[in-house]
């Protein structure tokens, strides 16, 4: 996982939103990007940027095209390849998607 990637889960355990400072309840939706948000305060808080690439969403492992094991999977690669099992729900991902077809062309920015 590098810096700058955001990743979409369900909270794998209970912990505190680095925005509200409120708690996300294990197997809420929640988003890591250097700390932890809920998926609403993230998208309240940081202006997005609308890169397919740097989205990614938890799913179950597998292997990646260099033999890797994996645990995400980019927005981008689920609109062209398909095919991975997602650990959120249909749901949340078309959550994600609303929220960045919102914030299209707006670049992220961290106070
Ligand atoms: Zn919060």
């Amino acid at each position: 996982m590098t810096d700058n990637c955001i990743l979409f889960q369900n909270a794998p355990k209970r912990r505190d939103c680095n925005e509200c400072q409120k708690i996300i309840p294990a197997g809420h939706l929640e988003v890591v990007y250097q700390k932890f948000y809920h998926f609403d305060c993230f998208f309240k808080k940081k202006e997005i940027v609308c890169n397919k690439t740097i989205i990614s969403i938890a799913t179950e492992e597998y292997m990646d095209e260099n033999e890797e094991p994996k645990t995400f999977v980019s927005l981008e690669d689920i609109d062209c390849i398909g095919g991975f099992n997602l650990r959120i729900s249909d749901a949340d991902l078309s959550k994600i998607r609303e929220h960045l077809a919102l914030a299209k062309g707006l670049f992220i920015f961290f106070s």
